[in-house]
């Protein structure tokens, strides 16, 4: 994809602004890469502490990654319930290890740390359940892979500043922004986290802030009059979907 000029520098523009309000931060996340990319599955449509709480629960009940695997699925989902949807994602968890196992003899992620960005993506999404936001906060968080993770707040904000279409799908968005932004993976880490902080403090999905937002000269959404649009329309509860 050949990057257009003048968007880039609205998206550098935007970045540069969170940047200043957040902070740069180093790149950290779970110390442990299965850790990470279980929490990640768990996290999917889930808070921060239920997710917290899911997988604690889960290591109490089957302290060893074989005994996850070998779990009862519906003990294994009442471990994990107070995610969303844990009769999704305990199937998928075991898949995981299953064919981790099966593949690599222990459930041990390392080894995608010498595969090429692109190899680590394949193996990852190849999984049921491991959809490319769930590999590429793996493979940028754990093995600092210049990969860029768009989640429900970076797609939103984003989407509401105009920095891509109004019906980019959060997987496209995915690629069309990295290929606006430098491969650099603490840049990349800085915007995930920016844009991902934005939409949960700020740019939230009924009731935005808008008033003190850093990006409102530059958001179409506010510029359109979609701040007062949102007002009259319902709340919906939204359907499971790859994490
Ligand atoms: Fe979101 Fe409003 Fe800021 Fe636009 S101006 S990014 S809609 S909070």
């Amino acid at each position: 994809m050949q990057p257009d000029s003048s968007l880039t520098a609205r998206i550098h523009d935007a970045h540069e602004r969170l940047n200043k309000l957040y902070g740069i931060q180093p790149i950290e996340g779970y110390s442990d890469p299965m850790h990470e990319l279980i929490g990640t599955i768990l996290s999917h449509r889930t808070t921060h502490a239920a997710e917290v709480t899911a997988y604690r629960t889960m290591r109490e009940r089957f302290p060893t990654w074989e005994q996850v695997r070998d779990a009862p699925l519906d003990a294994l989902t009442d471990a994990i319930k107070t995610a969303n949807y844990p009769e999704v994602k305990a199937p998928y968890i075991q898949h995981l290890l299953t064919h981790l196992f099966r593949e690599q003899g222990s459930a041990n992620l390392d080894f995608l740390d010498s595969l090429s960005t692109e190899e680590a993506m394949n193996w990852l999404t190849r999984l049921p359940g491991i959809g490319l936001k769930t590999a590429t906060i793996l493979l940028l968080f754990k093995f600092h892979k210049p990969v860029l993770p768009v989640d429900t707040h970076v797609h939103r904000v984003t989407q509401r500043v105009g920095l891509i279409g109004p019906t980019m799908s959060a997987e496209k968005a995915h690629t069309f922004l990295l290929a606006h932004l430098p491969k650099d993976a603490l840049l990349l880490f800085n915007f995930h986290k920016h844009f991902y902080w934005h939409g949960q403090r700020i740019c939230t999905w009924y009731f935005p802030k808008c008033r003190d937002c850093i990006l409102r000269d530059m958001c179409d959404f506010y510029q359109t009059g979609g701040t007062a649009r949102l007002s009259s329309t319902p709340v919906r509860k939204k359907k499971p979907t790859t994490p």
